[in-house]
């Protein structure tokens, strides 16, 4: 038996030997070969293994957000589900700049720095809600500028979308209006508490006029409040120091001028002796009535002048229509009690009555509540105006007599007559003779360059007769 070599040559024993082994081993490297192919070619080739990855972190961070774009956060959201999100987007992704790991990132800081708004205004829920940002959002009565910038210093949200920006705003403008709350402070801390016999005027009215347009600006603010209060009262002083001294020493004209031109004091001083100006309040009361209402205000249209109603709340409650009318034509509704009793001969009980019904009869008629009152017949004195701490009493100091005279020419003359510089003027809206003295009145008043007011910028001396 003999063995050919694959040239057919005679081979040795040991030779075939040796070539055995060396096929066995070629198996062996053969199936190690495989195998390695087998591990490495899912490597190799695209699997869907890091798609599944790729949705699930999707899901994990849109979980934070309420709408695709990723920028306004889950509305739900509580610290505890924000805080199991963020730790599932952690496990999913290695990567760091991963875009949704970013954003998982960025919802928390968002969280947090909705959370620190929270805490600097005044709100019961959260202040952005989803989308929805809180209207007319007021800072915390005893938020502190040093409070404010702290917290804005802490924030760190780049204002690349909608929700940031939102957000960043807030934290701007509560960090103005502490600044602004601090200025004004300290411009109110350095007024003095009352006047000085020779006050360094231009000073002091400067100072006045930027406190007053920085608590304007500030508004209602709460962090405000105790300023402002201390501002009215130093000012208040100042009003009536001005007004005493007019009644025995002359002011410079020009100084007058710039009380004037000075908000804050000309709202105090206005109808006052130092008022140049000439000014008339026309008060009509007993009304409405729709016999006459309607031409009275036709009247005023016509010369585009104002007035005040003192309303009874019997003729409210039977012309609800007529007082809205009044309303909407810009005019003043007010006060004149229920049934027109004599406030002197009744008890506290059915005035309180008198006044609170009437209150509610205007206000549901109009949806205004009146701020002035005026006693029937003028009659009550002191005992009313205590009792009301909060409604300002209305008197008058030219009576029209129109109750006493039933002709419009007679009206007019005794209105001239008795006519001052800054008039209260006692009208009816109850009959026809005044509708019609009304015609004559107002061009007069008006070619005699009276302006028409609010009874309130009459400087009354009294708020009632005794
Ligand atoms: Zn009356």
């Amino acid at each position: 038996m003999s063995h050919l070599d694959n040239n057919g040559s005679r081979v040795s024993r040991h030779e075939r030997y040796a070539r055995k082994q060396r096929r066995k081993h070629g198996k062996i490297s053969l199936l190690i070969f495989g195998l390695l192919i087998c591990m490495v070619i899912p490597m190799l080739i695209p699997s869907d293994t890091p798609q599944i990855n790729q949705q699930a972190v999707e899901a994990a961070v849109q979980e934070l957000y309420l709408d695709n774009q990723f920028d306004f956060l889950n509305p739900n959201l509580t610290r505890e589900q924000l805080e199991q999100q963020i730790k599932k987007v952690s496990s999913l992704t290695i990567d760091s700049n991963d875009p949704y790991y970013l954003k998982a990132q960025q919802a928390q800081s968002k969280f947090e720095a909705i959370e620190g708004l929270n805490t600097l205004y005044e709100t019961e829920t959260s202040i952005i809600e989803g989308q929805v940002v809180q209207a007319d959002l007021r800072l915390r009565q005893d938020v502190t500028l040093d409070q404010v910038t702290a917290a804005v210093s802490e924030i760190n949200l780049p204002e690349e979308d909608a929700l940031s920006q939102q957000i960043n705003q807030l934290y701007r403008d509560a960090e103005q209006t502490m600044q602004q709350v601090v200025a004004a402070q300290a411009l109110v801390e350095q007024l003095p508490t009352e006047l000085a016999s020779e006050p360094d005027w231009p000073t002091l009215i400067a100072d006045i006029n930027e406190i007053d347009t920085l608590l304007q600006t500030i508004g209602s603010q709460p962090p405000i409040k105790t300023v402002a209060t201390e501002f009215t009262k130093k000012v208040d002083v100042f009003a009536t120091n001005i007004k005493e001294d007019s009644n025995h020493q002359e002011f410079d004209s020009q100084l007058v001028e710039q009380m004037f031109e000075c908000d804050a004091l000309a709202r105090r001083l206005s109808g006052s002796i130092l008022d140049e100006r000439k000014l008339i309040a026309l008060t009509f009361d007993d009304g409405p009535n729709p016999s006459y209402t309607p031409q009275v205000l036709d009247i005023l249209a016509q010369y585009d002048v104002k007035a005040t109603f003192f309303l009874l709340g019997q003729e409210v409650v039977k012309y609800p229509e007529l007082v809205k009318e009044i309303a909407d034509a810009g005019h003043l509704v007010e006060n004149h009690s229920f049934g027109h009793p004599d406030f002197a001969t009744i008890s506290d009980d059915e005035l309180l009555d008198e006044i609170n019904r009437t209150q509610e009869a205007i206000y549901d008629a109009a949806g205004i509540l009146p701020t002035m009152y005026r006693m029937p017949y003028g009659s009550g004195g002191a005992r009313v105006v205590q009792m009301f701490p909060d409604l300002q009493s209305v008197i008058w100091n030219v009576d029209s007599e129109d109750w006493v005279s039933e002709d419009a020419y007679t009206i007019y003359l005794n209105v001239m007559e008795n006519l001052l510089q800054h008039t209260v003027l006692l009208m009816h809206d109850k009959d026809q003779s005044t509708v019609d003295s009304l015609e004559l009145l107002i061009p007069e008043l008006i070619a005699q360059g009276y302006e028409f007011v609010s009874p309130l910028e009459i400087n009354m001396e009294f708020l009632y007769y005794e």
